[in-house]
Formats: structure tokens, sequence, C-alpha cells
């Protein structure tokens, strides 16, 4: 089966061998102790992308703002944000640049790291009053003192999903922004009252015309860009697709035969990188013959 495959596929961007122990990171004492001990780490974010160093993450004493990530095995990790003053380091790298030179494992706490801390760059300031907003629980949480409102990390689904037709052809689409030659699957943000079925029929109908029955669900990923949680969806589609809503400049069904030369690498076309959730889904199909 296809689904089966497609979670096989190791996950980057996705930190399972981490604990966030986020019932003890609300107790105040045991946070104390972990961010003084001294095996205490902390990875580094600025603006200009996550610091790593030897196709490693740059890992250094955590500071005493740094947000609290999880255990890694034993060991208290941190994340801390270099903006006001970078490391003497390594260098920074862009999240998708990470993602390629560091292994799954570590591009994935750098990917819950900038996601979690550009979430505290936008979030000063108290959205319900304008009072400036407190960290808390290790920085999972901003509290206002003025109004008492909690706030809480957002993160924003999105359905990004697999059409194929009966005549075994998948349905790929490219945005004019895009590097040249290269296509995904459909993906589109989930609107308030919406199911993800109902988002994923709707984001297809939209982006190209083509109806598609019952979605299943396949596989998710995190996607720090800056906090979104792709939610893969697989769906047999019917039409004469078209660009529709003005988000795409192609779209079209494409063949196995081109859709496994361009994973090969040397087609008319090129696919989304290894790492993402796109391209797991179409190694899913391609692994899959009818
Ligand atoms: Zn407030």
């Amino acid at each position: 089966m296809a689904e089966e495959r497609a979670t096989q596929v190791p996950l980057a961007f996705s930190g399972a061998a981490l604990d966030r122990s986020s019932i003890d990171r609300r107790d105040a004492a045991w946070m104390a102790a972990q961010r003084s001990r001294a095996e205490a780490r902390s990875l580094m974010l600025s603006e200009r992308g996550l610091w790593v160093e030897d196709g490693r993450l740059l890992l250094v004493a955590p500071g005493a703002d740094a947000v609290f990530l999880g255990l890694v095995g034993d060991r208290p990790l941190f994340a801390g944000d270099a903006t006001e003053g970078e490391p003497d380091r390594g260098h920074p790298a862009g999240l998708r640049e990470a993602a390629t030179e560091l292994s799954a494992e570590e591009a994935a706490l750098g990917a819950y790291a900038a996601s979690l801390l550009s979430w505290h760059r936008r979030h000063r300031f108290c959205a319900n009053c304008g009072a400036p907003t407190e960290v808390v629980d290790a920085g999972h949480e901003r509290r206002c003192p003025s109004c008492g409102a909690h706030h809480f990390p957002r993160t924003d689904p999105v359905v990004i999903v697999r059409v194929v037709d009966l005549r075994d052809r998948l349905l790929l689409g490219r945005q004019g922004s895009w590097p040249q030659g290269r296509f995904s699957v459909l993906a589109g943000f989930v609107e308030p009252g919406e199911t993800l079925e109902e988002a994923a029929r709707r984001e297809v109908l939209e982006e190209s015309g083509v109806v598609v029955d019952e979605a299943s669900y396949m596989a998710s990923q995190p996607w720090p860009f800056p906090s979104s949680l792709m939610i893969g969806f697989n769906a047999l589609g019917e039409g004469e697709p078209r660009p529709g809503d003005g988000e795409l400049e192609q779209v079209r069904w494409f063949e196995r035969d081109e859709v496994e030369a361009a994973a090969a690498g040397r087609g008319e076309i090129m696919l989304s990188p290894p790492y993402s959730i796109s391209r797991r889904l179409i190694d899913g199909w391609l692994a899959d013959p009818g």
C-alpha cells in the first residue's frame, strides 16, 4: 500500500527523538535545574537563519532568555534568539538550506525552534489589549499581565493533496514564482469552519477545476514557513485541469513515466526536494504502480 510506504519515509522536520517534557517544563524549579546543568545546550537562530557548523547544529550554553525545546536523550535543549548578538563560530543557514545540510533529526529541531522563536518575535504585545506580554511555561506561552490573556504558539493547517485519475495520471501544478520547471501536488490553507477533507476538495477545485472524490489522510509534516502543519491527502480526481484562482501558472495531468523521469532527475520538470511532504506523496505514488 502506498500509504504504508509513505509513512516509512523518514520525516525531515519532525523531532521524533525529542521529549518535550510538556508537564515538567511548567515547574519553574525543574526548569531552573535543567537550564543550569553542565550538559544543557542551546541552538541559535538570528534573522539570517539557523546557525550551523561543519554540517551540525551549532550548540552553545543556553542564555537566560533561551526557550526550552525539550530533552534529547537526557540533554536539555534550548533555542536562543541570536539577532542581538550572533555567535562568533559557524554560519547562518536558511531553513531549506539547513534541511539539506543537517541530518533529518537536527533539521527538525531547527524547524521547531524557528517556529517557536518566530512566534515570540511576533507576539511581544497582547492581541487583546496591546500591553507587553511576558514569557511563561519555559517559552511555550505568553501571558498578558494587564488583562490576563493567555497566548499560545499557533500552527496553521495546510492541506496538500495528491490527486490521481482513473488513467493512472498525477495532477501537478506550478506557481510562477517557483524555480523554472518545478512542479508540485496542490496545497492550500484550511479556512475557518472547514474540515480537512472539505479544504482538500475546495483547494483542488479552486486551483485546477478538477473535482475530487473523498480525500483520505496520508501523512503530515510540520513546515516552519513560518508555522504551518502540512496535512497530506490522497484523492481520486476527474476533469480537465486549468489554472483557476490565479495561484497557479500551469496545472495538468502527468503520465507515470514523466513523473518517474522527473524523480530520477532527467525529466522536463523538477519535483520538490526530498525532505518535503510533496515529494514523499509523489514518491509513494511512484512506488505503488496501480
Ligand atoms: Zn492583554
